[in-house]
């Protein structure tokens, strides 16, 4: 088995996953006196609050009657900062195995030990789905979108989106009156969004075109996005569009990825199976929020659960790395915190 040579000094908890449930984790660490480590692979910390949806707002937040993601994820970072967790941002965790009675987390950066370790890696690796045509995807960069994390880059643009989801119908609302001009196109007359927001979008007088799909991107002369063509799927007549920015809101593939090989049991390529104690079948491995199904019942995925889990995964966390803790952790207000 391989040593711990080269390793960073251990720490009680590593929390892989800097969405809401491992930020929300690594402050309960802190409230529970370990020392904790917070791990994920994209650079900033907010995970789908971040990357998916940073400037919508969010209604079931206890406490926020409405609360725009990204300012969320700026109170869990403050939150969690009053214990000084690490943050590795940037890492992507691809391995876990036991090494000096320790568990120990690698990344293609560095190797991490710990007594117990959080996974909260929510739907894994975050991947866009890609249209896969190669003519089309090389404008990524260039003007075309596959994640959109703020909109400040379509302000008075004229921008295509393409897609029939949330995101896709989320997006066109949000940019409406930001952007130059908005298009929607969608495959079908179907859309998977939201009923309330589909009804909106409706309302919204965007240019939307159903059974449309995109054929051709062409550069302007300085190589980004300045045309695009789109065909009716139905009649094949084609349509050129002039537009500076496309946004490709083709859905997320939700796998596991590299946690796959890690010896967790697992509930088809999506989830960790938990007990009630947030425990995995690993002893010291805990996983909780989105990645994790808890026995007996059907995961949801929400922030709100994802917070108890995280309490509930390091409560127990404690009593395994010192069994002479108390589940219970006291009350925080009979802390003195900040
Ligand atoms: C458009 C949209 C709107 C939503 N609105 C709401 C809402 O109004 N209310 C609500 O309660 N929920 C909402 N949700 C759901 C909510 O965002 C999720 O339940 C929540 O983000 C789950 O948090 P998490 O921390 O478990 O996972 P995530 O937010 O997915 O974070 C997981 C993190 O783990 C990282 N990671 C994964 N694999 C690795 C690895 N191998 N190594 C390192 N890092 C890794 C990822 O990069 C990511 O940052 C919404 C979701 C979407 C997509």
């Amino acid at each position: 088995m391989q040593g711990l040579s080269g390793a960073a000094e251990p720490v009680d908890l590593v929390i892989i996953g800097a969405g809401p449930t491992g930020l929300f984790g690594a402050f309960y660490a802190g409230l529970r006196g370990l020392h904790a480590k917070i791990i994920d692979a994209l650079p900033q910390p907010g995970g789908q609050l971040a990357v998916l949806y940073p400037e919508k707002f969010i209604y079931d937040v206890p406490g926020h009657p409405k609360i725009m993601a990204k300012d969320l994820v700026r109170l869990l970072v403050e939150q969690a900062s009053t214990f000084n967790p690490v943050f590795c941002l940037g890492e992507r965790a691809i391995g876990l195995r036991r090494a000096d009675g320790l568990w120990v987390v690698e990344t293609g950066r560095g190797v991490h030990p710990a007594r117990a370790v959080l996974i909260a890696a929510g739907i894994g690796a975050f991947q866009p789905n890609r249209l896969g045509k190669p003519e089309i995807d090389q404008y990524e960069g260039r003007g075309l979108y596959y994640v959109v994390s703020e909109r400040r880059p379509f302000r008075n643009k004229r921008v295509l989106i393409v897609g029939g989801g949330d995101t896709a119908v989320d997006w066109a609302l949000n940019l409406k009156d930001y952007a130059a001009h908005i298009t929607l196109i969608h495959r079908r007359d179907q859309f998977r969004a939201h009923p309330g927001s589909v009804a909106e979008l409706m309302r919204s007088g965007i240019d939307i075109r159903l059974f449309h799909e995109i054929k051709a991107i062409h550069p302007g002369d300085d190589g980004t996005v300045r045309e695009v063509v789109i065909f009716n799927n139905r009649t094949g007549e084609e349509t050129r569009l002039p537009v500076d920015a496309v946004i490709m809101s083709l859905g997320f593939k939700a796998d596991l990825g590299p946690i796959r090989g890690w010896g967790l049991e697992t509930v088809g390529n999506r989830y960790i199976k938990v007990n009630a104690r947030m425990e995995t079948n690993l002893p010291g491995v805990y996983a909780a929020g989105d990645i994790a199904a808890p026995e007996g019942v059907e995961p949801l995925n929400l922030i709100v659960i994802g917070f108890a889990q995280a309490a509930t995964a390091v409560n127990y966390a404690a009593t395994y790395i010192n069994p002479q803790a108390k589940v219970f952790p006291g009350h925080s207000s009979e802390m003195r915190l900040g």
